[in-house]
């Protein structure tokens, strides 16, 4: 050994320290990076459990989440409710956890869900005015707890808030869609159907929580299906997932696909739980009798029920043309009605009157046969054992996609796919 072995020692420590630098900057870099991706792939929080609790005047309306979430309340006037955004979070929640809201005195029923991508919300229909003392997120140490505090107050006050909310932060409609309808298979007309209702919007709520927004989209499926595997039309949904869709969006969306027919799939409730059966509405300026007002009046409030302002109308439109076309459309869906309740028939649960009429906003598209479908009520134990069956699903979309098809045969000019198809008026700008 000669005697620089020490220095040789001295500079393979230096070397192993510089190694380890490298290294535990390297595992620096890597956490850094698994921290950025996590953050870019993030999942949503996840809403698992909700509460009220009462203490002295007050109440705290909480939510058991898995994560934090950035959330803003305000009060909404007409009817008094309380809306609650919240940047993606997942419910997973009884969904008549809102409807059991034991003694509380402010809050009538809460309702949660999708309002738009990425955008959830709560909405708290309240049973007497009330003010929003605070609103917060309490870390936890296995997730966090969303605290919505209330406290009564008196109907001036109340209405001076919301007015004030919605003068500093009026409520957007959510972005529509502005993907380019999907590709349609060569010379196939489209079919586009609207399963009714969607994620803060409930719909009707039957007696042992069927919820007719999973009720109608389940149906919709297996009608998609039925249509798809006849191999003669192209059938579009309005909304492929649990997700709130405006009413004026829907029927955009029928127009954008240059729907040769339009269906909305509904299933309501009535006061009176003996009435059963399907209904088939069309459009109309004057309702055909109090039951289909007052159905149409409810279906026309789905926007209001997600909590957006202003009622959805379609606008008068002064053009010969276009009141040409309006007339053969409201020929066309007049015709489609006989045919579906012909073919219905067998399906065997018609209602007393099963055609009906009135002014529907998701049936005004001037330009694309539209009905409204009531697959039945959730207030008849009877239609309710039919629309949870699967057996009466499949027979029951399979009546529809055979009604389609004797439709068109028997109207091909209604057929606007490819060439000789229907002429229409557009819009007049
Ligand atoms: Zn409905």
């Amino acid at each position: 050994m000669t005697d620089d072995s020490p220095s040789w020692l001295e500079s393979s420590a230096r070397q192993l320290r510089r190694c380890a630098l490298v290294v535990v900057a390297a595992a620096v870099f890597l956490v850094l990076d698994l921290q950025f991706f996590a953050g870019a792939f993030a999942q949503p929080a996840i809403a698992l459990g909700s509460r009220i609790e009462a203490e002295s005047g007050q109440e705290r309306l909480i939510f058991d989440l898995t994560g934090p979430v950035k959330i803003s309340a305000r009060p909404l006037a007409d009817p008094d409710r309380i809306i609650i955004d919240i940047a993606d979070l997942e419910f997973r929640l009884d969904p008549s956890a809102g409807r059991n809201t034991g003694l509380s005195k402010l809050i009538k029923a809460f309702r949660f869900g999708l309002f738009a991508p990425g955008r959830s919300r709560i909405i708290i229909d309240l049973a007497q005015p009330a003010t929003i003392v605070a609103t917060r997120i309490d870390p936890l140490k296995d997730g966090s707890r969303l605290i919505i505090e209330l406290a009564s107050t008196d109907a001036a006050s109340f209405a001076a808030a919301a007015s004030a909310a919605a003068a500093k932060a009026p409520d957007v409609p959510p972005a529509l869609s502005s993907a380019p309808p999907a590709p349609r298979p060569s010379g196939k007309a489209v079919i586009v159907i609207d399963p009714g209702h969607g994620g803060v919007d409930t719909g009707a709520i039957g007696k042992h929580g069927e919820q007719e927004k999973a009720i109608v989209f389940e149906f919709a499926r297996v009608l998609q299906e039925k249509i798809e595997a006849e191999g003669l039309f192209h059938a579009v949904l309005t909304r492929e997932e649990d997700i709130f869709l405006p009413l004026a969006e829907r029927v955009r969306r029928a127009r954008e696909n240059n729907a040769a027919l339009f269906l909305s799939i509904h299933a309501d409730t009535l006061a009176a739980p003996h009435v059963e059966g399907a209904t088939v509405y069309t459009l109309s300026a004057r309702a055909s009798d109090a039951e289909a007002a007052r159905i149409a009046e409810q279906e026309n409030l789905a926007d209001q029920a997600a909590g957006l302002e202003g009622k959805a109308e379609a606008e008068e439109v002064d053009d010969i043309l276009f009141e040409l076309t309006r007339r053969e459309t409201h020929a066309y869906s007049r015709d489609f009605s006989k045919t579906l309740i012909s073919k219905w028939k067998d399906a065997g649960n018609l209602n007393k009157n099963p055609s009906r009429a009135a002014g529907f906003v998701v049936l005004k598209a001037h330009d694309v046969p539209s009905i409204l479908l009531e697959l039945g009520y959730l207030s008849s134990e009877k239609d309710l054992t039919r629309l949870t069956s699967p057996q009466w699903r499949e027979q029951a979309a399979t009546k529809l996609a055979e009604a389609i098809k004797v439709f068109f045969q028997t109207h091909p000019n209604a057929n606007n796919s490819g060439e000789g198809g229907r002429a229409k008026a557009p819009r007049p700008e």
